[in-house]
């Protein structure tokens, strides 16, 4: 299995080069060269099996030489031990044809935690193999960063950078990036939005010398290692209502395009999902380029679904590439474009993708009442992000079976629940400190080589 450019130039690599990179050299992302497929017999006996069993089985196609199965059944055992829940992804029914699946189980409760134990997980054997060591620096609106903290405190062999937009992260998000003491951990509070933050982090990888100088590697949600860690819980899902033989559809809360993209993959592994849909709060430049075809960025405005106001949607490059018959050069020309503030979908593409994916927004309000309405009426208390994604579901309600990803646990987003609600989500028990624990952070100016002295200062290595 070799992984490839969506621009078309840079070397095609294994699993294991891939996910140590991130970026690729031409500024594309790597994806594989071919997805390989599940039979409906192999889906068929997920039944009943292990989340770990049923994450192994999709996952192997994709990870060449890079481990050996027993060495690769291991890390995936180790990934998830430390979720509060045996399903690690349970289902619960909300309505008579829609349900919730709770991904938000992990240490940082988010949905990101799924991927990034295992990323680190996978990180640590790789790295310890060949004796190297990395400066991981990723950008956040919140969970990633959480996340990647979480995963990666007092490994040895890597250095981790996180850049958060300063005062744009709730508090729960920030002190699980500032709290954890170990020294190779690094919170930096930037002065902009997570769009800045993510233009530093890329700016970072576009330069070379630095790139080599600190051994740079990238765990953003652009880390093909991350989709991929992704693209099992839709297959737990939909086989628990009934795949291969029943249909299910999917409504996925999205910034960056990662975890509905990793559905999209899903399905061309072979599982049979009906409609995949993009629930975006007013940050909307996915509906708005679903809808007319024009990719045009606007400003980003602050809502209380923190984790997906975002304008430059990074992972939607992805599904671009397939959409144009996977030319490297017409995304990169694209691409291009996007400096000037965005970008027309040829015909022949912009059908793909309406094709491909169906969409839908949720302004503030409609956000605030979806989480008043299904705690009033359902007992179910949700974050402001599943409830975005439960919102557009409901314009989407059918004869097939709807499954709307919950992206992160009520007690990470207190103020917009209890606001909404009059309730304070309580931490899960395992987290009940958090608020007491000593807090470790730099500000920085948003401004690169501000960010890049503060990551040669503190380097452990
Ligand atoms: C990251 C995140 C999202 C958006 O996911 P993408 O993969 O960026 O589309 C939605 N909800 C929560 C809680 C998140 O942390």
């Amino acid at each position: 299995m070799r992984y490839i450019s969506t621009r078309g130039k840079a070397p095609a690599l294994t699993f294991e080069e891939a996910m140590l990179t991130g970026l690729a050299r031409d500024g594309g992302l790597y994806v594989p060269e071919e997805v390989p497929t599940l039979t409906n017999a192999q889906i068929a006996a997920m039944a009943g099996k292990s989340y770990e069993d049923v994450a192994f089985e999709v996952m192997r196609p994709f990870i060449g030489e890079t481990f050996t199965d027993a060495q690769f059944k291991t890390l995936i055992s180790r990934a998830y031990a430390g979720f509060g829940h045996a399903a690690r992804a349970p289902l619960v029914q909300l309505d008579s044809n829609h349900f919730l699946l709770e991904l938000f189980h992990g240490p940082t409760l988010a949905f990101k935690d799924f991927a990034m134990q295992l990323i680190g997980q996978m990180f640590q054997a790789a790295l310890s193999r060949s004796g190297e060591r990395v400066t991981i620096v990723g950008a956040t609106s919140g969970d990633t960063g959480s996340a990647a903290i979480e995963a990666f405190r007092g490994l040895a062999a890597v250095d981790v950078f996180i850049l958060y937009p300063h005062g744009r992260v709730s508090e729960v998000q920030r002190r699980q990036m500032t709290t954890p003491a170990e020294s190779n951990v690094h919170a930096l509070a930037v002065d902009g939005d997570f769009d800045d933050c993510q233009a530093a982090v890329k700016d970072m990888f576009n330069d070379f010398t630095f790139r080599e100088e600190v051994k740079l590697a990238g765990v953003n949600s652009i880390n093909w290692g991350r989709v991929l860690a992704q693209v099992v819980y839709y297959f737990t899902a939909a086989v628990s209502l009934g795949a291969p033989h029943r249909e299910v559809s999917f409504t996925v809360p999205t910034g960056n395009f990662g975890d509905i993209f990793a559905g999209y993959i899903a399905k061309k592994m072979g599982l049979p999902i009906a409609d995949l849909v993009v629930a975006t709060n007013r940050n909307d430049i996915l509906h708005r380029t679903l809808q007319t075809g024009a990719y045009t960025k606007e400003g980003v405005t602050p809502t209380i679904s923190p984790s997906m106001d975002i304008q430059v949607s990074s992972n939607f490059e992805r599904a671009l590439f397939d959409a144009y018959g996977r030319d490297g050069a017409a995304v990169a020309g694209q691409m291009d474009d996007l400096g000037n503030g965005g970008f027309e979908i040829s015909q022949g593409a912009y059908q793909m993708l309406k094709d491909t994916f169906k969409s839908g927004r949720a302004s503030e309000e409609d956000t605030f009442t979806a989480i008043k309405h299904y705690r009033a009426n359902h007992g179910e208390l949700l974050c402001p992000h599943t409830a975005v994604g439960v919102h557009v579901a409901e314009e989407h309600l059918g004869a097939t079976p709807m499954v709307t990803l919950a992206t992160a646990h009520p007690a990470k987003f207190p103020d917009a629940v209890k606001e909404a609600t009059g309730i304070t989500a309580p931490l899960p028990p395992r987290m009940a400190d958090l608020y007491d624990r000593p807090e470790r952070v730099t500000r920085v100016a948003g401004d690169l080589a501000a960010i890049q002295a503060v990551i040669r200062g503190r380097m452990t290595h």
